[in-house]
């Protein structure tokens, strides 16, 4: 039987309603609207198609958005001071702050990712917000993992004492999932700021032996590794959740981490790429800007 498909759109527009909501309840306390402001370096195709629907969502919810554009050349010194200064709203006021990766081979992207403050870091990627997260009291909750979450709950996936396995440990993904799906409940923190889930986690890796056999014990699947089809049939449990972070390129064409025609056929539920995580990742970091305009307004 076919996998029921979980639409990441739709559950991203339902997410957007919800905060054009929030937003203008905002507006109306404060007399002004969350803004969010992005750096991007260089001219990559990709980065900024990603950052163009990442504005254009802010825009819907009526988030108000800046891209600060630099050239490829800019070095790690003149980034994290161009960070500082619009942290400090030297540029005009900004909630929430967003540097568009990857950065160039020759910048620290370590060093410039530390430079934004954790108030106005809704990549959630400061080891501050990531010491939060390990902590179970969450701030801001990397948008793609809690985007994930978000997707788990409103398909009504059981996930406490279920087996959870997610290939791939980056810190911007696989590492803030795993602390989320393993962290104890509430599981129906806001949007962004991530309850645990209560599942039994495993991470595996590139060095990660015999992966078919671990995966084939999840009941949810990650991928977040970044090779087509990875994710082949016979290393899916029949009826897991299969959940799909990948993105690649393939003759031009958007593709997951997961071979999926023959997944759907074992698998419960999947997402598919394009149309699954991705759009969660820009909902949740819509979520992640409001929750930094009103930490900004609660400070005065
Ligand atoms: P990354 O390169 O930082 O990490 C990849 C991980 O995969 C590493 O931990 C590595 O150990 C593991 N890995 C590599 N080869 C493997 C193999 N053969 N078997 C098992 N594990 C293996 O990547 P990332 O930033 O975590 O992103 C992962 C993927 O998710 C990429 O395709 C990226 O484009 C995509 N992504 C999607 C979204 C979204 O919104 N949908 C957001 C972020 C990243």
């Amino acid at each position: 039987m076919a996998a029921e498909v979980l639409d990441g759109r739709a559950l991203a527009r339902r997410i957007e309603d919800e905060l054009r909501a929030e937003v203008d309840t905002f507006v109306g306390m404060f007399r002004r609207r969350p803004k969010l402001v992005v750096v991007l370096v260089g001219d990559l195709a990709a980065s900024a198609s990603y950052v163009k629907s990442k504005a254009a969502a802010a825009a819907r919810v009526g988030i108000d958005s800046e891209v600060v554009g630099v050239p490829g050349t800019t070095t790690t010194e003149e980034l994290i001071s161009l960070v500082r200064d619009i942290a400090v709203g030297r540029q005009g006021p900004a909630d929430g702050i967003l540097v568009q990766l990857p950065l160039p081979v020759h910048v620290d992207t370590v060093a410039v990712l530390d430079a934004v403050p954790p108030d106005q870091d809704v990549d959630g990627f400061h080891p501050h917000n990531a010491g939060l997260l390990s902590q179970g009291r969450p701030q801001f909750v990397p948008c793609t993992a809690a985007g994930v979450q978000r997707l788990l709950i409103d398909a009504g996936v059981e996930t406490a004492g279920k087996h959870a396995v997610i290939v791939g440990r980056s810190d911007i993904v696989g590492k803030p999932l795993a602390l989320l799906l393993a962290a104890k409940p509430p599981r129906t923190a806001a949007p962004g700021q991530g309850g645990g889930c209560d599942a039994t986690v495993t991470i595996c890796h590139s060095r990660s032996a015999d992966l078919a056999a671990i995966t084939r014990q999840a009941d949810i699947l990650v991928a977040a590794v970044g090779r087509p089809k990875l994710i082949t049939a016979g290393m899916v449990k029949p009826g897991a959740t299969v959940i799909d972070v990948g993105i690649n390129r393939v003759d031009g064409k958007l593709v997951g981490d997961v071979d999926f025609g023959p997944v759907c056929e074992v698998a419960g539920k999947i997402t598919p790429v394009p149309g699954g995580v991705g759009p969660l990742t820009v909902a949740m970091l819509l979520a992640n800007t409001l929750l930094a305009a009103e930490l900004r307004a609660q400070r005065g």
